[in-house]
């Protein structure tokens, strides 16, 4: 008996007698039998209500719990049908797993702190499962947050985002709050209509009280939030905007990588251009152009002089790119001022990728101008963004969309998964 009470403790188990403990010598585990207590018993499983004997189901089965020492402890028990008024013959709920699963709560609450927390390998290696286990663990430890926490209460300042993932042939729409910070709905889809779930589930008073909305550019994203959050002021995500700016210098990058190969020679000649000192230089510098002058390392900083002095183009398109980020860096009435002299810099700087950005901007001011004069945190999308790209990587072997939704709420979203036995 006082052995019983020992391993009622060492396995956390609440509502639950335990009736006896041995080893299997089959699996090399530790087998704890128990049973409900007289309060948690005779209950259905899917919603708990107190509910008259069924039958005896399948029989005893185990659940894998969390390991004593190096040995792997199983729980097991009769699973026992309940006749439920509203479900029918459900089998009984137990007080030491979520319904239908073959894990307990605490060894799913460990999996999901391990895979916010850890990598992996760790994750797998420690608890000895393999990895789309861990996606439906996470999966279903969401879902119990969902079901207690509403993530879509008192949103007012919204930025929205989509993310490629499955290398780049399938996506996310993200959704975060830019007053905590916080990521609060994700979803399958880079539609109106996948959008639109969102806006579903938020309800039409809730998107009434949304005052801003910071997005890519997208048309789809455009329509649907004119639409479905009629008081919103739509702002220009800085994060992408500056990202076109990239995509415009890389553009003028080729063309000198291309110049300094010889490639147009080639195209005439027939002959395939060589590779030559400066164009390897060139291809070197692409990290160089691309990041934040704060973030340049030596070698990357050399790779710029040496552009600045030899590629006058590409230097002034690198210029061009740093000058829309400063845009962004000074926001309000001076932002403003400074993205007018920086369109008629584009318009007269004779890169036509540039000129053609400048087109792009103008085109799309008024949402441009509506984040420099609310200044939405500028940085929230793009770290979402990256932790976002990261995650997909780590999701990679999981079972559909689900366990990466779960994965991406549970590490960024307000309600972080939490150790077991712990108060
Ligand atoms: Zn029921």
């Amino acid at each position: 008996m006082q052995n019983n009470r020992v391993w009622q403790r060492a396995c956390g188990l609440t509502g639950t007698v335990v009736e006896g403990v041995h080893i299997d010598d089959k699996t090399n585990a530790i087998i704890v039998s128990v049973r409900p207590d007289a309060r948690a018993r005779n209950r259905c499983g899917r919603c708990g209500r107190r509910s008259p004997g069924y039958d005896r189901g399948a029989g005893r089965r185990r659940w894998r719990g969390l390991d004593a020492g190096t040995t792997k402890v199983f729980i097991e028990a009769e699973a026992q049908r309940v006749q439920c008024r509203l479900h029918g013959p459900t089998v009984a709920r137990v007080p030491w797993a979520r319904h239908g699963v073959g894990h307990t709560r605490d060894f799913d609450a460990m999996a999901a702190w391990l895979t916010v927390r850890t990598s992996k390998s760790a994750t797998c290696q420690l608890l000895r499962v393999a990895w789309r286990t861990i996606g439906s663990i996470i999966t279903r430890v969401n879902d119990d947050v969902e079901a207690t926490v509403d993530r879509l209460e008192g949103l007012r300042r919204i930025g929205i985002d989509e993310i490629s993932y499955k290398r780049g042939h399938r996506y996310l729409i993200v959704v975060v709050d830019h007053d905590t910070g916080r990521l609060v709905w994700a979803g399958p889809g880079r539609s109106e209509s996948a959008l639109n779930v969102f806006f579903d589930e938020l309800g039409e008073q809730r998107a009434a009280e949304i005052t801003h909305v910071s997005a890519d550019m997208a048309d789809w994203i455009a329509k649907t939030v004119a639409c479905r959050a009629p008081n919103a002021i739509r702002c220009a995500d800085p994060f992408h905007v500056v990202a076109w700016a990239i995509e415009a210098l890389d553009i003028e990058r080729r063309r000198a990588w291309n110049q300094a190969s010889g490639r147009r020679v080639s195209a005439s000649t027939g002959r395939r251009g060589r590779t030559t000192g400066n164009s390897r230089q060139i291809a070197r510098s692409r990290y160089a152009l691309w990041k934040n002058p704060n973030d340049l390392n030596g070698r990357q900083r050399q790779q710029l002089d040496w552009i600045a002095k030899t590629d006058p183009k590409l230097w002034r398109a690198y210029l061009l790119k740093e000058g829309l980020r400063y845009v962004f860096a000074v926001k309000g009435e001076e932002g403003k001022e400074a993205l007018d002299r920086w369109l008629s810099w584009a318009r007269r700087s004779r890169l036509p990728s540039f000129v053609v950005l400048a087109n792009r901007i103008t085109k799309h001011r008024q949402a441009i101008d509506a984040n420099l004069e609310h200044g939405l945190s500028q940085g929230l999308i793009e770290s979402t963004n990256t932790k976002i790209r990261l995650l997909t990587r780590i999701a990679f072997g999981f079972h559909g969309p689900q366990p990466l939704i779960a994965l991406a709420l549970l590490a960024l979203g307000s309600h972080p998964p939490q150790l077991p036995g712990r108060t």
